[in-house]
């Protein structure tokens, strides 16, 4: 009892005080990394599993940091999101990918599907649209080739709006996949409320799969469900082959994980579609 009280105050308000700093240190290196254009795209290839081949990408953000190196989102997304930088720097990641893509189709790659995510935050710019739509004219991108990646937490607030917001990118020919599917809190009813092209299963499902039988079960179901709403699937964190046969099994359309690449420069990417499309 004697250890508990004043010294485990002491050291919990300590803790506190450190990730307080950490947090504001943190801050003030977004606000000079945003300035100083510190950001970066990596793109990790979606295969359709019918075929084998490459049918696009997800674009996904890293921060070449002076001294850490390259920076994965984990790090610096949730802040971004919490001080509103996500919408600057999101709008950013639409215009970098768009114009990755155009480049690629003039360098004849040919086509590539290109998947951006989109976080809360950025639905809540009344710009959003708008900038979408210009981005999209400039660098002449078939608005089906685009698609947004929206979470089951963009629903939690003002589900109403939401599902306003998806409905107009819809008429825009966007497409709209609900990414990490299946551990949000939200009920299924949503889900055929809004206009959707894609369920993405989350990686937390596929990773166990074969030897956990319930995930297995989960994941089946998730992709039944999926289908019988017409909805695409993309199976998130495919690494094996096993996983790979489980999901076409089960007629998963899109697969996106390590075994097909992980995320890489655009560079990377061009070299990985030169191979596999025989340029
Ligand atoms: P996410 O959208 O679920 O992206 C998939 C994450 O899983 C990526 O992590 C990817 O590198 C990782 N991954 C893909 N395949 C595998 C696999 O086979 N095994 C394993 N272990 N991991 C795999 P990453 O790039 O670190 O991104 C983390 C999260 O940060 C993303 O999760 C997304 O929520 C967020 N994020 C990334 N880029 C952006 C962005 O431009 N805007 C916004 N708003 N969020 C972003
Ligand atoms: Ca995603
Ligand atoms: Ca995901
Ligand atoms: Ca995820």
């Amino acid at each position: 009892a004697k250890f508990h009280g004043r010294d485990n105050f002491h050291f919990f308000n300590f803790q506190l005080h450190k990730d307080a700093d950490t947090r504001m240190a943190l801050e003030v290196e977004l606000r000079r990394a945003v300035q100083d254009k510190e950001f970066t795209l990596f793109y990790q290839p979606q295969i359709d599993f019918a075929t084998g081949r490459i049918l696009g990408c997800e674009a996904l953000i890293r921060w070449k940091h002076p001294e850490k190196g390259l920076l994965s989102p984990y790090f610096f997304i949730d802040t971004l999101e919490n001080n509103g930088l996500i919408v600057p720097v999101g709008k950013w990641v639409m215009e970098e990918a768009c114009r990755q893509c155009l480049i690629w189709r003039e360098d004849g790659l040919g086509r590539v599907d290109m998947s951006i995510n989109l976080s809360p935050r950025q639905f809540a710019d009344p710009d959003l649209l708008e900038h979408i739509q210009t981005v999209v004219n400039k660098t002449q991108l078939e608005p089906n080739q685009l698609e947004i990646e929206v979470t089951e937490s963009l629903l939690a607030t003002d589900f109403d709006y939401a599902v306003t917001l998806l409905e107009k990118l819809q008429e825009m020919k966007i497409h709209i996949a609900i990414d990490d599917f299946g551990t949000g809190y939200s009920s299924l009813s949503y889900l055929k409320q809004l206009p959707l092209d894609k369920l993405k299963v989350d990686r937390a499902f596929v990773m166990d799969i074969p030897n956990n039988n319930d995930d297995k079960q989960i994941t089946a179901a998730i992709i039944a469900m999926a289908h019988s709403l017409s909805l695409k699937v993309v199976a998130e964190g495919v690494e094996t082959e096993d996983q790979a046969a489980f999901l076409k099994s089960l007629k998963c359309e899109i697969g996106q994980g390590y075994l097909y690449g992980k995320p890489m420069s655009a560079e990377a990417f061009a070299q990985l579609l030169k191979t596999e499309r025989s340029l």
